[in-house]
This record gives structure tokens, sequence and C-alpha cells, in this order.
């Protein structure tokens, strides 16, 4: 292989103004599409609802919605507002972080059934809310949940949502 020929620059070429140099802050912004389904999944946080989307062919109500049925492979316009409510369809009491860094308080990863959705769609969320002392508890988490508990959406106040699945604080414990 041929090795490179020229004249590496040095600092002092650079800072006596030997070579010509060109600096600026790049001010550059960016924005994200998160396509038809998911955008309009978002939008539907942001008002406070849950979307979901129906299949005429195999009859499924799918929550997030999706823009085509994996199943049938055919693209969907069947939009539905579903409940805020749902079941506990699996959970687990955390004393970890996303980053593996210790808590001080358990948290509970939930996934939830949304009511109105088919069998098995659900969506990830956390449990909160719970009577005093309890969500600070293992024990006591331990002995409350059980799943195929009906659980409740609480959302943030309506100024405070911005189109994200955190536009619900948490799912509660409902009834
Ligand atoms: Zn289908």
């Amino acid at each position: 292989m041929k090795p490179f020929s020229g004249t590496s620059l040095t600092d002092h070429a650079l800072t006596q103004g030997e070579v010509l140099i060109s600096m600026w802050h790049v001010k550059a912004e960016y924005h994200w599409d998160a396509g038809i389904a998911m955008g309009r999944y978002l939008e539907g946080l942001k008002a406070g609802k849950i979307t979901g989307i129906r299949c005429p062919e195999c009859r499924r109500t799918m929550v997030p919605p999706r823009a085509f049925c994996e199943l049938c492979f055919r693209p969907l316009d069947d939009w539905v507002e579903l409940s805020d409510t749902g079941k506990i369809n699996t959970f687990s009491i955390s004393m970890v972080n996303w980053d593996a860094s210790r808590r001080r308080t358990p948290e509970v990863p939930v996934v939830v059934e949304i009511d109105g959705a088919s069998p098995g769609m659900c969506i990830l969320h956390k449990m909160g809310g719970f009577a005093d002392g309890i969500g600070d508890n293992i024990e006591e988490l331990k002995d409350l949940l059980k799943i195929g508990m009906p659980v409740q959406a609480v959302w943030k106040p309506a100024d405070q949502r911005e189109g994200s699945i955190t536009d619900i604080e948490y799912f509660k414990l409902a009834g």
C-alpha cells in the first residue's frame, strides 16, 4: 500500500495563521417523525386517550396501533379509542434502575393488558399510587400485587402532557 504523502498540520500552523481555518458553532435542529400509527398514538396520549387500531380481517384490536397487521399483512386505518384501564399481565418489583444502579425504594414495571384490545395486547408502564408506605416495601408489594388485577392509568395534568408514554404517570390498582 502506498503511504500518504504530504505534511501533517502542526499546532503552530493552526494557531499562527499559516493555514486557512474556519470555525463556527453548528446550530442544527432535528425533527423526527414517529410515523402514522405511532404518531397518532402519541397524539392520543397527549389528549389523555389510549388509541388502538383494528384489523378487519383477523378482527384483532391492537395497541399500540401499527400501520399494518403483522398477521394479515394488510394496511390498517380503523382507529379506535380504548379505555385507560386494563389488567396486570405481568409485573416485576425492581430494586435497580435501567442503568443497573441500586434504588432505595422499589420500582414496579408492569405490562398492562388494555381493556378493549385483543388478549395479549399490552403496554409497558409502571405501577404507582400505592397506599401509604406499601410502595416502599418489597414484602408488602409482593403480598399485594397479583397478575390479573384491574388497573387504571393516572394521567399528568393536560397542560403538562407532551405526546409521550410518560403522559401517563403510572397505573394504579383500580376498584
Ligand atoms: Zn389482521
